[in-house]
């Protein structure tokens, strides 16, 4: 991809919504459900990846007039790469998605499970910098029971993403409505952003509380019931 000086410049011509990137600044739109990938995202190799971004890393800190033969950065671009990859942006490789086995609701519990502060680090697509925050997930058993720890896999594989709390809200739903073959499901996201609290507006004690509801969880009293169980 090439740039030019005006993408950078005040105005630029780039609009979504009748609103120009530059109107938009830190309002973290975001365009669908599903993360935007290329078509050919898989088909050079983790390792491949790794060194290409290894190299572009050491172009952006040489740019910036980092001096890389510094004992203390010359292993940076190499760290950068591996972390990207193998770590925090995992969750963009389908491969790494976990492998989910579901057990036969043998104690027939047929009220709302909680899962509840399930903790993930995350990275908003718009900055590339953290998202910590806290996932709360519920859902009705149809039949069929899934281990608990495999809920918090679930969440760190959609976290590991470039994201936006809403895409990473509803990815999580949409997961596990699949796979527990229900719409009896809940999930609430409530994080902190660190573009907001650490640059931009600077705002250290806000966050942001995202919500999917449908089923039964549509229904008010439902709703009040599992509120209930976060506040306790
Ligand atoms: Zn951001």
């Amino acid at each position: 991809m090439e740039f030019k000086t005006a993408d950078f410049a005040p105005t630029n011509g780039n609009r979504i919504s009748n609103f120009s990137f530059d109107e938009i600044g830190d309002d973290h739109f975001y365009t669908g459900l599903e993360t935007p990938m290329k078509s050919d995202a898989f088909e050079m190799s983790d390792l491949e990846k790794k060194e290409k971004i290894s190299d572009l890393f050491a172009q952006i800190m040489d740019v910036m007039g980092l001096d890389l033969t510094d004992d203390s950065l010359k292993g940076t671009p190499n760290r950068v790469a591996k972390m990207y990859i193998e770590e925090i942006f995992s969750g963009l490789n389908p491969a790494n998605k976990p492998k989910i086995a579901l057990f036969e609701n043998k104690y027939q519990y047929n009220q709302m499970l909680v899962e509840k502060n399930i903790t993930f680090y995350s990275n908003c697509e718009h900055h590339f910098v953290p998202i910590i925050g806290q996932a709360h997930i519920a859902y009705v058993s149809s039949g069929k029971v899934i281990g608990l720890s495999k809920l918090n896999r679930i969440v760190q594989y959609y976290a590991k993403r470039p994201q936006v709390q809403e895409r990473l809200t509803n990815q999580i739903a949409m997961e596990l409505k699949a796979i527990l073959n229900t719409e009896d499901i809940a999930v609430i996201i409530d994080a902190k952003h660190l573009c907001v609290s650490s640059r931009g507006v600077k705002d250290d004690t806000s966050a942001t509380v995202t919500s999917y509801y449908s089923g039964v969880f549509e229904k008010p009293h439902k709703i009040a019931e599992l509120q209930n169980y976060l506040n306790q």
